[in-house]
């Protein structure tokens, strides 16, 4: 059995990173970003009006107002889309709308309510005083060509797909999607949504896998319930050996008499790195690797396997894209804690602000068994082994789960 900090540097070790691919911009949600994405214009492109209204110049507005309005000469148009190349002189307006290019020689914009409206007459009556630069978004002025958009690792999500469009990226470079394999072993195992046997149980691991894989920007490739039987377990994992970059098992895994995950891992030629941690739940945990792929083989209960994947599989699956959205916090307890001598000892908890103070406490229910115990959790709250207890007040690492949020 090994310290969960030795596990961990061993898997460091076998880390590797995924090639990246092009994508439909629209198709990029939940990707990550495998390279800067600049600017290639400066925005705005061009100076353009930020109200619908006309363009002047500013110094043949001097002394206007609603009692005293300006007559101005009305020569033409620019529109969105449709920019006028007409030059403004001395006395000249023209009708110019919100987004469309400024006309040379115009310095402002006097919104539309302003003045006596817009129409096809030669005359205009400015009722306001312009600014020089009123209502004009200006070149560059957000931000410049060649300049850093999007930094590369940067998960994408609607304000990068929408500034990406901006800029008139039709597709982006990001790192591919995990390849992964999941499965689940036990003859007791059935599929929800089915009538279930005495002596049977819901298979609720390969759904809580399938989500977090998902979750985590990877792509379940293949997906199985197999009975306890060495032959099946064989077929499966000789082809998810091939095809996959991660092979993630739940049970199966430990010292049972038709525990025979392990067996086959190895008969199959998967080096195995360590099979047993020291941590609480989840003590068999099977790390290997293949050819090109890293094996994971996680304990069967439902809370070793979900809170084995959040610990072990999850961080190492943000690694492979080139993100990490796993966040760790000190929280200051609110409730004792069960410390385990040599084991390091994981529990699924709740993390809250309250004036000032992250505080923190773990689930009730602590049996590696009781899922619900998941239910009301936002994090999973980490404890180092000791002979001490950790009690109210003591301060212990809060692992956040990334799509909760804190109240
Ligand atoms: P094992 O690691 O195979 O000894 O399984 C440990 C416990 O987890 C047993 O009670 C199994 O019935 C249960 N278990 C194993 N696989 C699953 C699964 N896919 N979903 C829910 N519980 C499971
Ligand atoms: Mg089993």
């Amino acid at each position: 059995m090994i310290s969960v900090k030795e596990a961990k540097s061993i898997i460091q070790g076998q880390i590797f990173h995924l090639d990246s691919e092009v994508v439909p911009l629209d198709k990029s949600r939940g990707r990550i970003l495998h390279e800067d994405v600049l600017a290639k214009f400066p925005s705005p492109r061009f100076n353009n009006s930020a109200m619908d209204g006309f363009a002047v110049r500013s110094s043949d507005t001097i002394g206007a107002s609603k009692d005293n309005p300006i007559t101005l000469n009305n020569i033409g148009i620019s529109s969105a889309g449709v920019p006028s190349d007409l030059v403004l002189n001395e006395g000249d307006c023209i009708q110019c709308m919100t987004g469309a290019k400024i006309p040379s020689g115009s310095d402002a914009v006097i919104m539309v309510e302003d003045t006596d409206g817009f129409s096809d007459n030669d005359n205009v009556q400015v009722m306001i005083e312009a600014q020089p630069g009123k209502h004009i978004r200006l070149k560059g002025e957000e931000i410049n060509k060649g300049d850093i958009l999007i930094s590369k690792r940067t998960l994408i999500t609607a304000s990068e797909i929408g500034v990406c469009a901006t800029f008139g990226y039709g597709e982006l470079n990001v790192s591919k999607k995990p390849r992964i394999a999941i499965f689940g072993t036990g003859n007791e195992l059935v599929e929800p949504g089915n009538s279930i046997k005495e002596g049977e149980i819901y298979n609720s691991n390969l759904y809580v896998f399938s989500d977090l894989v998902g979750n985590a920007g990877g792509e379940v490739l293949m997906q199985d319930v197999l009975k306890d039987n060495k032959a099946y377990l064989k077929s499966f994992l000789s082809e998810a050996l091939e095809s996959c970059d991660v092979v993630i098992s739940s049970g199966g895994v430990s010292m049972g008499r038709f525990d025979y995950v392990r067996d086959v891992f190895i008969e199959l030629g998967v080096k195995e790195h360590f099979w047993k941690v020291a941590q609480k739940p989840g003590r068999p945990l099977f790390f290997g690797t293949g050819n090109k792929t890293l094996i994971f083989g996680l304990p069967g209960n439902p809370v070793s396997s979900y809170i084995g994947f959040m610990v072990w599989v999850w961080p190492i699956l943000n690694e492979m894209v080139g993100t990490d959205t796993l966040n760790s916090i000190q929280g200051e307890l609110t409730e004792s804690f069960p410390v385990e001598n040599i084991k390091y000892r994981y529990l699924f908890g709740k993390v809250w602000t309250e004036n000032g103070k992250v505080l923190c406490k773990p689930s009730k229910k602590i049996g590696s068994h009781m899922l619900t115990s998941s239910l009301d959790a936002n994090c999973i709250l980490g404890a180092e082994p000791s002979d001490k207890k950790l009690n109210p007040g003591d301060s212990i690492l809060v692992n956040l789960l990334p799509w909760k949020t804190i109240e």
